[in-house]
């Protein structure tokens, strides 16, 4: 059974709800409770006091998956396309999640991120990176030599590198449960344990019923309790395809899983790190390479890696799924995204299993650490859409659908890193759209 965290149901009403098959009725609900759902929703329901809204979440807890699983940045917004939804939500997304956590008390750190150039072919890249981080309004930045490297980071090597004193870091979890809090303290109903997997037209009660003209649309889970409700919103993460499916919408761009492996450096060897420390990104990849990153624990993350995972949610390094991988398998895109990035992907599972391969990596910079300094940490999971010609889609992606519920739905398709830094901005975006859409 649904466990409503609470909301606007309360007493014997919520009880004989949970004990019905439809649990309630909802003028719009959100699929996903991760940190851009709740983000969303939280954002709808300020604008929409009146109308009733739900968050379905299949796990038991809000941000369970990517937003609970990641290198806890707040990116500045240095190092995409100018123009790009990326660009503008990642600027803007910033500056609200620094403004959100002083209201809210959420602690954060703006220690400040070095982007270093270990090679000397490196710098030219480094220098257009520098400009499009100026192109995308990006506060402080400023290119630095050996010597400003070596006061920032005293145990950093590099040859130049780009200092962005406005990157910081927070820990999303804390920043999401504070959504939730704020979208249940407006009235909100977030149930978990709610895996939806289907979504119809009512049948049973008439279109002209006042019920049927407000909350035409079933969503069932899978243990067949259901909910009606006026629209969706779907922000699914790893899932968001098979949700854009099952509403009858299209299936691509596909979401292909790249799990990511952190090392943690012993807490004996912390003081090797004081801020974020990058390498120059490889242009042909979305991900931004292994980097040092401090957490609000005091601890220090090391990666991570970017390896093709077989199982959607699959954390450890040999979990398989055998859904997730003949999903992945049978879609064309997959395979010329393999084909054109063999090497680099054997590389990169190589690594997945050398801890001193990885190390190497990291060597680069800071030459002092050794094997004997770092432990295998947590990973995370990545969703990544990737259309059919096998291009990874590198901006956010926000998608409805045709048809009798496609048309009462807005697909969150991709929204890959840095959609955590962004998620307020994102979701005033996603109010926009819902609005227009829906004409809430
Ligand atoms: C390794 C890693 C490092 C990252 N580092 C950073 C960083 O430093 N800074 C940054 O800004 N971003 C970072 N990101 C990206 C960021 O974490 C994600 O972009 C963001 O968390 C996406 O949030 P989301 O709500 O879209 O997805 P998720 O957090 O994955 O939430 C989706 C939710 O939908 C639920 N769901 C799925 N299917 C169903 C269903 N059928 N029914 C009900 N519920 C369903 C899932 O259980 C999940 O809770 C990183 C990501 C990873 C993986």
């Amino acid at each position: 059974m649904a466990a409503a965290l609470r909301g606007r149901a309360g007493g014997l009403a919520a009880l004989w709800r949970l004990q019905s098959r439809r649990l309630s009725s909802f003028d719009v609900a959100v699929v996903g409770a991760g940190i851009v759902g709740l983000a969303a929703a939280r954002e709808l329901i300020q604008r929409h006091p009146s109308l009733a809204f739900a968050v379905l979440e299949k796990e038991q807890e809000p941000a369970h998956h990517q937003s609970g699983h990641n290198s806890g940045v707040i990116h500045s917004g240095i190092y995409y396309t100018p123009g790009s939804l990326k660009a503008k939500l990642c600027v803007q997304g910033a500056a609200l999640c620094y403004k959100y956590c002083d209201q809210k008390g959420i602690p954060y750190n703006q220690c400040g991120k070095l982007i270093v150039a270990v090679e000397h072919d490196e710098i030219p890249r480094l220098k257009a990176l520098y400009e499009r981080g100026l192109q995308n309004n990006v506060p402080g930045l400023k290119l630095i030599g050996a010597k400003e490297i070596q006061e920032k980071e005293p145990f950093c090597r590099g040859l130049m590198a780009l200092d962005s004193p406005y990157t910081g870091i927070v820990d999303y979890k804390q920043v999401a449960q504070s959504y939730a809090r704020d979208f249940q303290e407006a009235g909100g109903t977030i149930l978990t344990d709610f895996e939806v997997t289907n979504m119809e037209m009512a049948k049973e009660s008439s279109p002209e019923s006042e019920d049927g003209l407000k909350y035409p649309v079933i969503v069932r889970n899978k243990k067949g309790e259901e909910i009606s409700c006026g629209h969706i919103l779907t922000c699914a993460g790893l899932h968001s395809d098979r949700l854009s499916e099952i509403s009858g919408c299209s299936p691509e761009p596909r979401i292909v899983p790249f799990r990511g492996d952190y090392l943690v450096l012993k807490p004996e060897k912390c003081y090797l790190v004081k801020g974020n420390i990058y390498p120059v990104p490889n242009p042909r990849f979305p991900f931004l390479g292994v980097h040092f990153t401090p957490r609000m624990d005091g601890s220090v993350w090391l990666g991570p890696n970017a390896v093709l995972a077989f199982k959607r949610e699959g954390y450890k390094l040999l979990d398989f799924s055998t859904g997730d991988f003949l999903d992945a398998v049978s879609y064309s895109g997959l395979w010329k995204l393999v084909l054109r990035n063999v090497s680099y992907g054997l590389g990169e599972l190589y690594r997945a299993f050398s801890l001193s391969a990885q190390l190497k990596q990291l060597q680069k910079f800071i030459p002092e650490v050794t094997t004997n300094d770092v432990l295998r940490g947590p990973s995370g999971v990545r969703a990544q859409a990737l259309d059919s010609d096998g291009n990874l889609v590198d901006d956010f992606v926000f998608d409805g659908g045709t048809g009798n519920v496609g048309s009462r739905i807005l697909h969150v398709r991709n929204a890959p890193s840095p959609a955590a830094t962004s998620s307020l901005a994102i979701a005033a975006v996603i109010a926009d759209e819902v609005e227009r859409r829906f004409q809430l």
